[in-house]
């Protein structure tokens, strides 16, 4: 045994060591490279994700793999998870013909600068190819990898979140419309009277990265393992907890946007930060989840950075910060702003409460797109149409519409349900937390510390050694259930609005 494991440890080595290559060139390719040298980088990319494909399904390999599978039982809990975790990819690769692979691995390292191209231009006829192209081969794929269990974009929605179907999200989804959007109506009748001289200020980037600085000290962002460079969409990155990266962006007229995007993506990044560090080396660095991970960047964001209890310690220092800007503004009027809930066309932008409404727009398009109810090209007046339903508001372009998010320019499709779902996660897991401790008293010591050690301890430390359902019953101390989410949501905002519950 102890010989093959150390084959397995081998292989897992040049494994992680082309994965490395590849987060490093995608970081490049986000961050800083000149716009002529994606060409190239195309075949680089392809290169490299064609080695990776022959050392995982190479012959050798798969003997390794299915030694260790067979005696899984005698291996340590953590290698046992890896192999079988490892073997259900494998089994999955070898059914996508390698040259289709390759040539799919291509088209994502440019698709994403032809989205961007549309976007700047708000032209969605310039992506449309590209995207059908994305789409063709997700069809194909599905074809290759679907069983009698698992068919159509069931299979793209378990890949995201492992064990959720169309039947678990039409159920969640059916669930918080209900209950939501009666609520939403209720709460935009309501207007809430506060100072809001500061929102059409301007404001120095410079100092803005200062505060998203300090930001970082207050979340206790370690920045010996990371370190934050700008992107045209904030993102997280990182390859095991010692080297986490994330983006922002800033704007001058909005400052809002770049505090709130940091704190988001410095969710992310603490989530990695703090697992294990002895899972280093192995392929389990990684979140549990996409939806766990999303629940830790949105509590953050959210319950944690949208609370008075954080804005109650650290506005003065934004206001020292922006001594201009703020002059007269109390910290009921900046946290009555950043609660405003205004149906509005920006995911990213959008307030707690219509947010899932955002995700909702996504998945009743794709599962349409994935049961060929709807073809590419009718996608964008669809959008328009649903948002218009949903949110009660026209989209004036396509920049502003359908082209907003890189999502589908990277081939993720069934990656957008997880969004929403984290957020429901995140209220679950602030209910259990708050059983342990008052979660937003433990933020008058200006920093998170105690609420990233109850994560650590419950959640991230982990990384990805369970199954997504167990960690998030062993963190949640139960199964998922969406009331907890609804009630968080009507609680805070009938609070804010003085509604009724
Ligand atoms: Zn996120």
């Amino acid at each position: 045994m102890t010989k093959i494991i150390k084959q397995y440890e081998n292989i897992r080595n040049k494994i992680n060591a082309y994965r490395f290559a590849l987060f490093l060139v995608n970081w490049d390719s986000e961050t800083e490279a000149p716009s002529g040298c994606f060409i190239n980088r195309s075949k680089q990319v392809g290169t490299l994700n064609e080695e990776i494909y022959k050392l995982q399904t190479a012959k050798e390999t798969s003997i390794i793999i299915n030694q260790l599978y067979k005696n899984r039982k005698q291996l340590d809990p953590i290698l046992s998870h890896e192999i079988v975790e490892f073997k259900r990819s494998l089994n999955r690769m070898k059914k996508v013909p390698i040259k289709e692979f390759v040539e799919y691995r291509k088209l994502l390292a440019v698709s994403p600068k032809t989205w961007q191209q549309a976007k700047k231009t708000a032209d969605f006829s310039l992506f449309q190819p590209t995207l059908e192209k994305i789409v063709d081969y997700t069809k194909r794929y599905i074809k290759y990898v679907e069983t009698k269990k698992n068919q159509g974009y069931d299979i793209l929605l378990d890949e995201y979140e492992r064990g959720y179907k169309t039947k678990d999200y039409d159920l969640f989804f059916s669930e918080l419309k209900d209950e939501l959007v009666p609520f939403i109506q209720k709460v935009t009748a309501k207007s809430l009277e506060y100072n809001d001289a500061f929102v059409n200020q301007t404001y120095p980037i410079e100092k803005q990265k200062e505060f998203v600085k300090y930001l970082e000290t207050v979340m206790q962002y370690d920045t010996t393992r990371g370190l934050m460079k700008e992107s045209e969409h904030p993102f997280t990155s990182g390859f095991g907890p010692a080297d986490v990266r994330y983006t922002n962006h800033f704007h001058e007229d909005n400052l809002i946007s770049a505090l709130f995007s940091a704190i988001h993506e410095l969710g992310h990044a603490i989530y990695e930060q703090q697992v294990n560090p002895e899972l280093e080396n192995t392929l389990l660095w990684g979140g549990g989840s996409m939806a766990l991970h999303e629940s830790q960047s949105r509590f953050f964001e959210n319950i944690i950075g949208r609370s008075r209890g954080f804005w109650k310690h650290h506005f003065p220092r934004l206001k020292n910060t922006f001594k201009k800007q703020f002059k007269g503004i109390k910290a009921k009027d900046f946290y009555q702003y950043i609660n405003l809930v205004k149906p509005s066309l920006i995911r990213t932008e959008a307030d707690e409460l219509t947010y899932p409404i955002h995700i909702m727009i996504r998945y009743d398009i794709e599962k349409d797109l994935f049961t060929n109810q709807i073809q590419v090209k009718d996608i964008p007046a669809i959008w328009n149409v649903k948002v218009k339903e949903y949110l009660g508001i026209e989209v004036p372009n396509d920049r502003e519409g359908v082209l907003q998010d890189i999502h589908w320019a990277c081939g993720m499709f069934g990656y957008f349900p997880t969004y929403a779902l984290g957020s429901a996660y995140a209220a679950q897991i602030f209910r259990t937390m708050n059983k342990d401790f008052k979660v937003l008293k433990s933020l008058k010591n200006k920093n998170t510390e105690e609420v990233n050690y109850w994560l650590k301890i419950n959640l991230h430390q982990y990384g990805a050694t369970m199954k997504p359902k167990v960690l998030f019953k062993t963190v949640a101390r139960g199964n998922f259930n969406p009331k907890y989410y609804i009630r968080y949501l009507i609680r805070k905002y009938s609070k804010l609005y003085q509604l009724d519950q």
